[in-house]
């Protein structure tokens, strides 16, 4: 294929998968993440590769995203991380789990399951342990014990999330995070019944904090490939690779310019190459000027200049290089961690946002 493309690796996903799960007991659930289309490859394919592995449980961030794959048939349980309010029916309807952060978020959706004559409707709880973002106080959990008591909700699930389980500076704070699970955990385990599960890990607690995988962890970033962790990062394999081609080739001399705002001044003779791949298709402005590299027939070429719309100007002096060739923008042997900007950027960034203009291929 000769055009901007994103392959999604499927030996790659299976091997990521298969190193999340060596560190887990064999009686702990992979709760697979494929909210924002898998991490900006395709979340039904991903989804459907992650279940023919044996993965049981499914995450999204909204019910939108829970629907696009209950359309495409997927079964399974999906967990919504941040359900709206004013789309509990549509969550109702189409048997996704809400995550409940709030007593306003309960008393709202006690009310749709109720209006929808269901009898009771199985949750997620977040507890909120210091990321505060989202979830129920370790104060507050008494009280929802009680508004909990009449079974419209049922409790399948309890979680919460690290702030920094993959910044070692944050051990301390990350132990204080499992700390504080611990007494949601104690807490939950004296009101409810036996089979809820618990998850508080992300990718880099799997990775770095074994002793906080309770019964089911939530694996997003790893599955695609990358993690915080030096040695296990090592093993884990990019999922996506994208690709784009050299469109045309040029030669700018000392005082000629590239590109828009002539970001780039040449202070010697050049070969620029521009690529079919641009800002709307991903690759934000915060590459250009250097501030990136793609890969062309195996050699660092600097972006150069603006990053434009539709297209992008690279530096290749010096590299064998023909029109139509395809260059690496990420993948394997080229990691989006190498995109970061200076530390603007982290590569969650840059993989989710690969826009729908790119076509994805499952090899
Ligand atoms: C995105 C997300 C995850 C996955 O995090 P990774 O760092 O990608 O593993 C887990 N839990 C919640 C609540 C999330 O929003």
């Amino acid at each position: 294929m000769n055009k901007t493309h994103l392959i999604i690796n499927k030996k790659a996903l299976k091997a990521n998968y298969e190193l999340i799960r060596s560190k887990l007991n064999d009686d702990c659930r992979v709760i697979g993440v494929v909210k924002a289309n898998a991490y900006g490859t395709d979340a039904i394919s991903v989804a459907q590769q992650l279940i023919n592995f044996g993965v049981e449980h499914l995450a999204v961030a909204y019910i939108d995203e829970g629907i696009q794959l209950r359309n495409a048939g997927i079964s399974k349980p999906i967990l919504v991380f941040y359900p709206q309010i004013d789309n509990f029916k549509a969550l109702i309807d189409h048997q996704l789990t809400p995550s409940i952060y709030s007593f306003t978020a309960l008393a709202a959706f006690k009310d749709v399951v109720t209006k929808a004559g269901k009898a009771t409707f199985p949750v997620h709880i977040k507890v909120n342990t210091g990321m505060n973002r989202l979830g129920f106080e370790i104060s507050e959990l008494k009280e929802l014990s009680k508004r909990l008591e009449n079974k419209v909700l049922n409790v399948h699930g309890v979680f919460s999330h690290f702030a920094a389980s993959g910044t070692p500076a944050h051990r301390d704070f990350t132990r204080y995070q499992i700390d504080r699970f611990q007494q949601a955990v104690h807490h939950f385990k004296q009101d409810f019944s036996s089979d809820i599960l618990f998850h508080l890990s992300n990718s880099s607690g799997i990775l770095s904090y074994p002793e906080a995988a309770y019964n089911a962890v939530r694996a997003g970033i790893a599955l695609y490939g990358y993690g915080n962790h030096p040695q296990e990062d090592r093993q884990l394999q990019p999922v996506a690779e994208l690709f784009a081609t050299i469109i045309q080739l040029r030669t700018v001399h000392a005082g000629d310019s590239v590109g828009y705002e002539r970001a780039f001044m040449a202070k010697k003779t050049c070969r620029i190459a521009t690529l079919s791949i641009g800002y709307a298709d991903g690759i934000g402005r915060i590459y250009g000027k250097g501030c990136a590299i793609v890969k062309v027939n195996g050699k660092s070429a600097p972006t150069c200049g603006n990053i434009c719309m539709d297209t992008m100007m690279v530096d290749v002096s010096g590299i064998d290089c023909e029109e139509g060739d395809m260059v690496k923008v990420f993948g394997n042997d080229h990691s989006a961690t190498s995109f970061d900007a200076y530390q603007q950027s982290i590569a969650y960034e840059l993989i989710t946002r690969i826009s729908d203009r790119v076509p994805r291929i499952l090899k």
